[in-house]
């Protein structure tokens, strides 16, 4: 199974790796820029390089990048709009430097505008940022569906996806939004990953974000919790890691922990394969 956290980008991509290594993971995510901000790196490519052929020799999993939280595609400002597209369209041409990865975001906040106008605006920068073919594929991430966000319910994913025909375009579960967003993953996980079928296709679903959650079923709140303290349960995981259709795709924590606190849930979870 390939299972990791995110890690902080500051000291590089190969440095990543060892760090991983050193908590029991192959597999990571990293923010390609300030989460808050949008300052980007300054780019090494000998980094990158050394990176690759770390990650080939230790035989990690795929790599989920994790874009910006500022980076709102369908704000109604077009000006900030305007420059979640070069945010985005730069991190793409970055990702070149570790071909095969994996490049997850938050679809957007459509600020009032409506869902429709909010997945008009999403599709038609995706179209534009894959133009250039890349050598990454872009996971639109689940929702919890707080405020204004898109991408709370399968069909708005499935309504992106189709508008953009583009086979770079897949999905990363995130098990607290999901929950938090009234998908029951508890009690019926085989019923949510029917229905994530029946909408969006299962061959779309490409990388799991393992969170519990501070809050109840369908709270719409998006507050993440160590693994097994909230309200999802260690079974609940226990389930999922085992699950055939989830069991061979990247595992991302976004728990709150440090180092020690993920190298302690990452063996935990390991210990629950059966
Ligand atoms: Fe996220
Ligand atoms: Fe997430
Ligand atoms: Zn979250």
């Amino acid at each position: 199974m390939y299972l990791g956290c995110h890690l902080s980008a500051s000291s590089g991509y190969a440095a990543m790796v060892e760090t991983a290594s050193s908590i029991g993971a192959n597999t990571f995510a990293f923010f390609t820029r300030n989460p808050r901000g949008s300052r980007a790196k300054q780019e090494n490519p000998q980094d990158a390089a050394r990176a690759v052929e770390l990650l080939r020799e230790r035989h990690f999993g795929p790599l989920v990048a994790h874009g910006a939280y500022t980076m709102n595609l369908c704000t109604a400002d077009p000006e900030a709009r305007a420059f979640a597209a070069d945010v985005l369209l730069d991190d793409l041409r970055r990702m070149a430097a570790i071909p095969g990865n994996f490049y997850n975001f938050h679809p957007g906040s459509h600020t009032g505008q409506g869902t429709a106008q909010g997945i008009e605006y999403i599709s038609a920068v995706l179209r534009k940022s894959l133009e250039p073919g890349y050598p990454v594929t872009v996971l639109l991430e689940t929702m919890a569906g707080k405020g204004s966000e898109v991408g709370g319910r399968f069909e708005e994913l499935k309504a992106i996806i189709d508008a953009v025909g583009s086979n770079r375009v897949g999905v990363c579960l995130d098990t607290c939004h999901v929950y938090d967003g009234g998908y029951d993953i508890v009690n019926d996980l085989d019923g949510v990953l029917a229905e994530f079928d029946r909408v969006i296709g299962l061959d779309r679903l490409k990388a799991l974000h393992l969170n519990d959650s501070k809050n109840p079923f369908h709270s719409h709140k998006d507050r993440h919790e160590c693994i097994g303290q909230g309200s999802l349960g260690l079974k609940t995981f226990e389930t999922i890691v085992n699950h055939p259709a989830l069991k061979n795709l990247p595992m991302i924590l976004e728990t709150p922990n440090e180092l020690p606190g993920y190298a302690g849930e990452i063996a935990a979870l390991r210990g629950l394969e059966r």
